[in-house]
């Protein structure tokens, strides 16, 4: 080992490091945050035998147990314009920076294109993971490359669009996780915004602000705006944003359920399927604002599992599996979780 070699805590406290606040802990942890550091990485044996995970915000994982291995926090930093034309720019985004303040920044430079990906918590190397996406747009759409650093070949490597496998909050890295560390992202933007103001909410928000002609930046300001109103804030009540992905399903599944629930909302998609609402389901179900102990439902959206206050990952996770049951039973869906889940027996969990 040299004095570049990463300094490993072990065991290591997750309390502060998932978004869902749970307790849990690591066998080990070390942070990253200069690029020789994986260089470095071999040379511990935590390293080489046990389980290893990347988590950079935390906001996007359930522990329902604690993990057994090594848990490397992502502490890569830096924000840069790398080309630009009259049309496009490309933006290169280190895996460690906060996602909504690089959203910000982008905007801050003229460049459009995250806009509609505002205030999603996290950081910039957890969104090609699972393909963020809002009101109409995913990272997919916007993502030039993405520089991994490949654990197989020991050596960095730069994925492109087709090589990451994008589809609905999915990725290459999601289908996998023991290969590839997100070392950062470059995303071409446009300098002359093209907006994506699709979704009904979206607009409806633009109109309530008496905007006609929206910047780039109204639309940040209105996706704001509404996530505020309708999501709770991971700072005051724990919580992984929305805890199942849409179903899509086929139109013939689709019409089925709608005969009996014709107000239930249906979008269609390129390939001919049918994407319901994870949320509108739930819903029916009654399990918005439901609560058991501190593991409860979102009062205010029912696709967001809060922790009220001292929940376990476990209790979190139990309650998951029960609406999960009743989704199944009521309308013959199974809803797939949209976190990572950790599991106690360190079983990788994204059903
Ligand atoms: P909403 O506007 O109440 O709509 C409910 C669902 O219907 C959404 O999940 C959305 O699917 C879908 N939808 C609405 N309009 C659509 C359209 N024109 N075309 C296709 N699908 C449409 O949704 P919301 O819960 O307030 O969320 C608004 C946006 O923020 C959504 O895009 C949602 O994905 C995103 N969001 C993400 C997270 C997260 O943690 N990842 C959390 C909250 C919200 P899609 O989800 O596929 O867009």
């Amino acid at each position: 080992m040299t004095a570049d070699t990463p300094k490993v805590v072990s065991p290591a406290s997750l309390d502060q490091a998932n978004s869902f606040g749970v307790s849990a802990q690591a066998a080990a942890a070390l942070q990253v945050s200069r690029r020789d550091h994986f260089y470095h990485l071999h040379e511990l044996p935590e390293y080489r035998s046990g389980p290893v995970m990347m988590l950079g915000g935390g906001s996007n994982i359930l522990f329902a147990g604690d993990y057994p291995g090594l848990v490397i926090f992502n502490r890569l930093a830096g924000r840069q314009v790398l080309d630009a034309t009259d049309k496009h720019a490309y933006v290169r985004l280190q895996a460690g920076e906060n996602w909504h303040e690089s959203v910000l920044w982008t905007l801050q430079q003229g460049l459009a294109g995250l806009e509609n990906l505002s205030l999603i918590p996290g950081a910039v190397g957890a969104a090609p993971i699972q393909n963020v996406g809002a009101y109409g747009v995913e990272l997919a759409d916007v993502l030039d490359q993405v520089e991994v650093w490949d654990r197989q070949r020991q050596d960095w490597r730069m994925l492109n669009n087709k090589a990451c496998a994008f589809g609905y909050r999915d990725s290459i890295f999601k289908r996998d996780p023991e290969r590839y560390f997100v070392v950062n992202i470059t995303v071409k933007l446009r300098v002359k915004p093209k907006l994506n103001l699709r979704y009904h909410g979206l607009r409806d928000e633009l109109n309530a602000m008496g905007l006609s002609n929206p910047t780039p930046l109204d639309v940040s300001r209105a996706v704001c705006t509404i996530r505020r109103r309708k999501l709770p804030d991971p700072a005051r009540i724990g919580n992984a944003g929305s805890f199942f992905k849409n179903p899509v399903v086929s139109p013939e599944q689709a019409a089925r359920i709608g005969a009996d629930y014709p107000q239930m909302p249906c979008f269609g998609q390129a390939d001919g399927a049918i994407k319901l609402s994870a949320a509108w389901l739930i819903e029916q179900c009654g399990w918005k604002g439901y609560r058991d102990g501190d593991a409860g439902v979102s009062e205010r959206h029912a696709l967001v599992l809060v922790n009220h206050g001292c929940a376990s990952g476990a209790s979190l996770w139990d309650l998951a599996q029960r609406i999960r049951s009743s989704i199944h039973e009521r309308f013959d869906i199974r809803l797939q979780p949209e976190p990572v889940v950790i599991l106690p027996a360190a079983k990788t969990d994204t059903p």
